[in-house]
């Protein structure tokens, strides 16, 4: 009888111990995966790529049903910067809400800020995520995302099962995994800042060379990939020296400035413009023919000769620009994409040289259209 007793008591125990030992290694599990997550937030080489781990590869590696991701953006600044890494996203389109200002992110989360758990109730969490019907939702969790005191943003997951995230369950992972997130925001963020303040010429604006050598790489890539033209264009200012020596170097640098926005404004969002250097512009136009090519510069010419500089005692400054146009060709003994590179601003710069050479304030396209013109 004793005998069964502490049997039946043994296994009782073995199985509570098994239970445990589950639980532990399913902790163990859950931190192992954290931990590597973490490794992955900490080392995103961008903001992109930040919140594509987020909305992404969170999803995956917790299998959370739904994950979005709120952030105040209020000068448009992430939206911009975004914009510029990648036009069209469709993971971040489906995840990331940009705010205008924080004031629905203090309605949702009440200091002290610290994540959230409990029922989801259509009406105050069905904005939080965009993606899919949420109408079967049972339980979120809300992380407020805050630096220096301020909400910045906040991380919503949402799950069918109403047990995944309880009110008054441990939010130690969650309560991590908010702080962590919220660095790493801020730190991509800046990151950005300093990649495109390092990619834009100061003066003007428009990119710098820097950017331009990088993004002509791409572009010729893609151009002989899909076998589609690409368009290069090299603007000089006509005697510009004379203006900063007429009017002094401020009017000379007004000048660049009101030049590089003309270009701008004649060009589409996948078009390229850079200040190459000096009173210099270089323009790439992806999927554009040599005779599309001619008609944009010289609508860019005309554009330019018909907006002088303002002057101070009124009147204008005239400007004129001398534009040279090459399209890409492809010589199949040259497979370096630095040379071809190089070949390509050669020619647009021998078409500027002859529309100096022609008497300035004109366009010329270069010796011979591109090999797989439209
Ligand atoms: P051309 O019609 O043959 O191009 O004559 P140009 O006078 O425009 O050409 P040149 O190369 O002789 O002169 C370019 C001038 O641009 C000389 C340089 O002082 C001036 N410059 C270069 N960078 C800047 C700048 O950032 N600001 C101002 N104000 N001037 C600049
Ligand atoms: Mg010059
Ligand atoms: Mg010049």
């Amino acid at each position: 009888m004793l005998i069964d007793q502490l049997k039946a008591e043994n296994q009782a125990l073995k199985r509570q111990l098994d239970a445990l030992l589950q639980a532990a290694r399913a902790n163990e599990e859950k931190m192992r995966r954290f931990d590597q997550l973490e490794h992955q937030l900490i080392g995103a080489g961008s903001l992109l790529e930040l919140l594509r781990m987020l909305l992404g590869e969170y999803r995956a590696a917790f299998g959370v049903e739904q994950i979005g991701v709120a952030l105040v953006d209020s000068e448009g600044e992430t939206r911009r910067l975004l914009q510029l890494e990648q036009p069209s996203d469709s993971t971040l389109s489906a995840g990331l809400r940009l705010l205008d200002t924080a004031a629905p992110l203090q309605a949702l989360h009440a200091l002290p800020w610290k994540p959230w758990l409990g029922r989801f109730d259509p009406a105050r969490h069905a904005g939080l995520f965009s993606a899919m019907p949420v109408g079967m939702l049972r339980s979120v969790a809300l992380l407020p995302l805050s630096r220096h005191g301020q909400l910045i943003g906040s991380l919503h997951f949402g799950s069918t099962d109403p047990q995944r995230y309880e009110a008054g369950a441990g939010t130690q992972f969650l309560e991590r995994l908010s702080a962590i997130v919220s660095v790493c925001l801020e730190s991509a963020l800046n990151q950005e800042r300093v990649k495109r303040a390092g990619l834009t010429d100061a003066l003007t604006g428009v990119h710098n060379r820097r950017y331009f050598e990088h993004r002509q790489l791409v572009e010729i890539s893609l151009s002989i990939r899909y076998r589609q033209p690409l368009a290069c264009m090299f603007l000089d200012i006509d005697h510009f020296k004379r203006i900063n020596d007429g009017h002094g170097h401020g009017a000379g640098d007004a000048v660049l400035r009101q030049v590089g926005q003309l270009i701008q404004g004649q060009l589409r969002l996948g078009d390229t413009i850079a200040r190459w250097g000096g009173e210099e512009f270089v323009v790439l136009l992806p999927r554009t023919s040599g005779v599309q090519a001619a008609e944009i510069a010289e609508r860019i010419r005309s554009a330019i000769a018909q907006h002088g500089l303002p002057l101070p005692g009124g009147g204008e400054l005239p400007v004129t620009t001398s534009i040279g146009v090459a399209m890409l060709r492809i010589d199949p003994s040259i497979r370096e994409p630095r040379l071809i590179a190089e070949g390509l601003i050669k020619n647009a710069d021998q078409a500027l040289y002859a529309a100096k050479e022609g008497g300035r304030n004109r366009v010329v396209s270069g010796p011979e259209p591109g090999s797989f013109e439209g």
